[in-house]
């Protein structure tokens, strides 16, 4: 095939075929198309956008472009979840071990954070020794044994997605509904699922901004996982304000062990309860009792063992990592609180440390915002409104204008 005639049809609106596409990712993942041709190839997809055959077969050529994820014959059905992410959004540190109390397999994989969205793999790399690489055999082994892992894509799994994301990342051409899509899909239709629940996020921190978008998006995602036959569900949540009333690794997950003890922030585990909800055939009640009863827990307990990780620092993660400068910042007036932006929140977690400015960054397990208070709140003058940990004063400088234009008191 002549890539020079892919891109023009495409340019010029055409429809490209199921044959065409999978050549084109076939190849590019080769190394055998150049970046610049696939970089105008994407421009093309940004204008012209793909009809919803077009993503489907896109869907399908990434994901086939490394391993799919096989399982044993009559093995439990297999669940997970997408986010597509936020500030604070630790819900798969709860939801995989809460999902895994069913007869159900939850072989989830995981990213790292960028920009001001957290990464489940950064959170569980705070627990001392946690492996996010567990080879197959052992991946395997672990979904025998307990019913969920919780590791790091590898090299194998959607090499074409890796490769393209990252020329995206410089051409401009991220922000396209079906690169988004095919993307997202790839990578989750990997593990080989029956079931998936969407965690579709819009709001100021989140990548989506309206809520239109954010169904389209989820309409889009859907309709791909539904022609290739997993069963789709999904949500559409604000992501105004940060979920739960912590931001930073370490910090998040002494949350989520708050939530698998049957404390934690009402929003988080609403959240937490809907999605299971919505992928598992378990009624409402029943999860909550297993979050209160101590079964999620047991079941976190056994994963954190499985992967190495030291579970008897799960319950001192905040002294684990005790960042060096800890503060409060207090209100100036009494009232309720109006606004907690979950962007510059966001971006005031990672000036401290807590995330990555470029994909090569080192994270601070220990930084970030605890005790935040959520809108709508009443608060009174001189009462902390979240409290700061930072590695040094400098930091706290730094995000002060941040936090300054992130808050308000109505
Ligand atoms: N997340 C992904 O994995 N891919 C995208 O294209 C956007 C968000």
């Amino acid at each position: 095939m002549h890539v020079p005639s892919l891109i023009e049809k495409k340019r010029d609106g055409g429809e490209l075929t199921a044959d065409e596409i999978e050549f084109l990712i076939g190849e590019f993942t080769d190394d055998k198309i150049p970046d610049y041709q696939m970089s105008g190839w994407a421009m093309a997809v940004f204008f012209r956008g793909m009809t919803p055959e077009e993503t489907r077969h896109l869907t399908d050529a990434m994901m086939n472009s490394g391993r799919v994820l096989k399982y044993p014959k009559d093995s439990p059905p297999k669940i997970d979840k997408h986010s597509t992410g936020g500030v604070g959004d630790k819900v798969s540190l709860v939801l995989a071990p809460l999902l895994a109390c069913d007869e159900v397999w939850v072989p989830m994989i995981s990213g790292r954070g960028l920009g001001i969205t957290g990464g489940t793999l950064d959170k569980l790399e705070s627990i001392p020794g946690f492996n996010v690489n567990l080879d197959d055999k052992r991946a395997l082994k672990q979904l025998e044994k307990i019913g969920v892992f919780m590791i790091g894509q590898t090299e194998d799994i959607c090499p074409a997605d890796k490769k393209l994301y990252a020329l995206r990342d410089v051409t401009g051409t991220v922000p396209s509904q079906p690169l988004i899509v095919a993307s997202i899909m790839s990578k989750k239709l990997a593990e080989n699922l029956d079931r998936l629940v969407l965690d579709v996020k819009f709001g100021r921190g989140a990548f989506m901004k309206t809520k239109k978008e954010a169904e389209q998006l989820a309409g889009a995602m859907r309709s791909v996982g539904e022609a290739m036959g997993v069963k789709m569900a999904h949500l559409l949540s604000p992501m105004n304000e940060p979920l739960g009333r912590a931001v930073g690794n370490a910090l998040e997950v002494a949350e989520c062990v708050e939530i698998l003890q049957g404390g934690g922030p009402p929003d988080l585990v609403k959240l937490i309860v809907d999605l299971a909800e919505k992928v598992t055939g378990t009624k409402r009640p029943q999860l909550q009792q297993r979050l209160k009863d101590g079964s999620a827990w047991k079941k976190f307990v056994a994963l954190v063992y499985a992967q190495d990780g030291d579970a008897t620092a799960l319950e001192e993660m905040t002294e684990v990592h005790r960042a060096p400068v800890i503060e409060p910042w207090l209100a100036q007036s009494t009232g309720r609180v109006k606004k907690m932006d979950a962007e510059l929140i966001g971006r005031a977690s990672v000036l401290l440390g807590a995330g990555r400015q470029r994909a090569d960054d080192k994270i601070d397990f220990a930084v970030g915002f605890s005790g935040i208070k959520k809108v709508g709140e009443k608060i009174a003058r001189n009462e902390p409104l979240l409290t700061i940990h930072a590695r040094n004063e400098p930091s706290v400088v730094e995000v002060t204008p941040l936090l300054e234009k992130a808050i308000a008191i109505g």
